[in-house]
C-alpha cells in the first residue's frame, strides 16, 4: 500500500465527462489498495474568466478580493469530484485550502505556503476516505483566503505530498510528461524520461509551465518523488529526480521561452555610486521584482541601465522609474513590452565550451537580434523581439540536436 497524491490540471477536469473519467482513475488507484489524496485545479479557462470579470470593473482590482474570487474556481471542481466519487459508491470528502490548514504568508495573489497540518488529511485517510483538496489556495494568519500564483495547484500538490510524506506525487496534465520544449510549439520535441530538480527549476522559471517553479522547489527541498504524466493515457511520464547520469551528459536538455516580461531602459544616467541603488530601491519599494539588468557605459560619465520586470508590473514600474529618473538627472525612460526571453538549459553546459557562441550564431543566422543576455552555470537566456520567440525556440531545438527522428 502506498500513499499517493494525484493532481489533475484544468484540462483534465475541463468538463463533466472528464471529471467522471478522473473519478474512475482515482478509484482505480484506491482499489489497488492505495490511500489517495486528490488535488484539483479549476476547470480550464475558469480562472482566466474570473480575472476577466474583475477587469471589466477596474484595471486595478483589490488584490485581497482577487484571491477571494480566483479561489472559487477550485471550489467547484473539488465539490463536483466528491459528488462524482460518491455517485460511484466511494467515500470522499472535499476540502478547501483553509479546511486543509494550508497556511501561507500574506502575499496577495502569489502567496507562499508556510505550513500544512497533515493531521486532518491523515485522519480522513485513516477512515478510508478519498480526500480531495482544492489546489492553488491557502489561508493566511489573519484568516484571509490566499492564492499561490498562476499554475499554483502543482505547488499545492507537492507541498501536500511533502506534508503527509506521500510515496509519490503524480501530476496529471494534458501532455505525457516534460518535453525538451513545449510540444505545442515544437512538434519535434521529445519526452524526457527524467529531469533533475536543477534543470526543472530553470525550465519552470524560464517558461515551461508544465510545473510551477515553486512545486519543483518543494520537491527538491523535501525530496518528494514527482511524476508528470498524462491524464488521458496510462503511459509512464517524466520523473523529476535528484540526479540523473544520462541527463548530465546532455549539453542542452530543454529550450524554453517566456513572454511575461517587459523591458525598461533609463538613458544617460550619471555614472556615480549610489545611483543604481536609488533606482532599484524605488522599484523594490513598490514590490516589483526585477529580473535581468544590464548597464552600458557611455562616454562622459553617463550610462544606460536596462532591466526587465513582469509585464503585469510594467505600468507601475514606469511611473516610479520616471520619477526617479527626473530626480537623478537621467535623460529619458524607454519601455518595451514586445519582448520574449528564449533560454537553453542543460547540466552538460558546465563542461562544454562554445555553447553560448553557438546559441548566438543560430539566432544571428535567423536574423534575430539579441537585446539582453543572462547566464547561469546551466542556462543561457537571450531577450529577443517577442515575434521571434517561437522561431528562435524551434531553431535552437534543432541546432542543439533535440529534434526527435
Ligand atoms: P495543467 O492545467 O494540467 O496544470 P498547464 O497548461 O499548466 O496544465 O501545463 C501543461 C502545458 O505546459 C502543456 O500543455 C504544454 O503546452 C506546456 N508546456 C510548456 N513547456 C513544456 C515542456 N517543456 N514540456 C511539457 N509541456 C510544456
Ligand atoms: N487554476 C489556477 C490557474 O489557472 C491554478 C492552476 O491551474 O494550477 O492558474
Ligand atoms: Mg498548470
Amino acid at each position: 500500500m502506498s500513499l499517493i497524491v494525484q493532481k489533475y490540471g484544468g484540462t483534465s477536469v475541463g468538463d463533466m465527462v472528464r471529471i467522471q473519467n478522473v473519478a474512475r482513475r482515482v478509484i482505480k488507484t484506491y482499489e489497488a489498495g492505495h490511500k489517495v489524496v486528490v488535488v484539483l485545479s479549476a476547470m480550464a479557462g475558469v480562472t482566466d474568466h474570473l480575472i476577466q470579470m474583475a477587469e471589466v470593473i477596474t484595471d486595478r482590482p483589490n488584490r485581497r478580493e482577487m484571491d477571494m474570487l480566483m479561489a472559487t474556481g477550485e471550489q467547484q471542481t473539488v465539490a463536483l469530484m466528491a459528488i462524482a466519487l460518491e455517485s460511484m459508491g466511494y467515500k470522499s470528502r472535499s476540502l478547501l485550502g483553509f479546511q486543509a490548514n494550508i497556511r501561507t504568508d500574506e502575499h496577495r495573489m502569489s502567496a507562499k505556503i508556510q505550513h500544512i497540518d497533515a493531521k486532518p488529511i491523515m485522519d480522513l485517510l485513516a477512515q478510508n476516505t478519498i480526500v480531495i483538496i482544492a489546489g492553488f489556495q491557502g489561508v493566511d494568519a489573519m484568516g484571509n483566503i490566499t492564492t499561490l500564483g498562476r499554475g499554483g495547484s502543482d505547488t499545492s500538490a507537492v507541498a501536500i505530498a511533502a506534508a503527509i510524506k506521500a510515496d509519490v506525487c503524480e501530476i496529471f496534465t494534458d501532455v505525457d510528461g516534460v518535453y525538451t520544449a513545449d510540444p505545442g510549439i515544437v512538434p519535434k520535441a521529445r519526452k524526457l524520461k527524467c529531469v533533475t530538480h536543477d534543470v526543472m527549476l530553470e525550465m519552470s522559471g524560464l517558461g515551461a509551465k508544465v510545473l510551477q517553479i515553486r512545486s519543483v522547489e518543494f520537491a527538491k527541498k523535501f525530496d518528494v518523488p514527482v511524476h508528470v504524466r498524462s491524464s488521458f493515457n496510462e503511459e509512464e511520464g517524466t520523473m523529476i529526480v535528484g540526479e540523473d547520469r544520462d541527463m548530465e551528459k546532455m549539453v542542452v536538455a530543454g529550450v524554453t521561452f517566456k513572454k511575461d516580461d517587459a523591458r525598461v531602459t533609463i538613458t544617460k544616467v550619471p555614472d556615480q555610486p549610489g545611483i543604481a541603488a536609488r533606482i532599484f530601491s524605488a522599484v523594490a519599494e513598490i514590490g516589483v521584482s526585477v529580473d535581468m539588468i544590464i548597464q552600458n557605459t557611455r562616454a562622459e560619465h553617463l550610462t544606460d541601465i536596462t532591466f526587465t520586470v513582469p509585464k503585469t508590473d510594467y505600468d507601475r514600474t514606469m511611473e516610479v522609474v520616471q520619477q526617479v529618473a527626473g530626480k537623478i538627472g537621467a535623460q529619458s525612460v524607454l519601455g518595451d513590452k514586445d519582448i520574449a526571453k528564449v533560454s537553453i538549459t542543460g547540466v552538460g553546459m558546465k563542461t562544454n565550451h562554445g555553447v553560448a557562441a553557438k546559441m548566438f550564431s543560430i539566432l544571428a543566422q535567423e536574423g534575430i537580434n539579441i537585446m539582453m543576455i543572462s547566464t547561469s552555470e546551466i542556462r543561457i537566456s537571450c531577450v529577443v523581439e517577442e515575434k521571434y520567440a517561437e522561431l528562435a525556440t524551434r531553431c535552437l531545438h534543432t541546432a542543439f540536436g533535440l529534434d526527435k527522428e
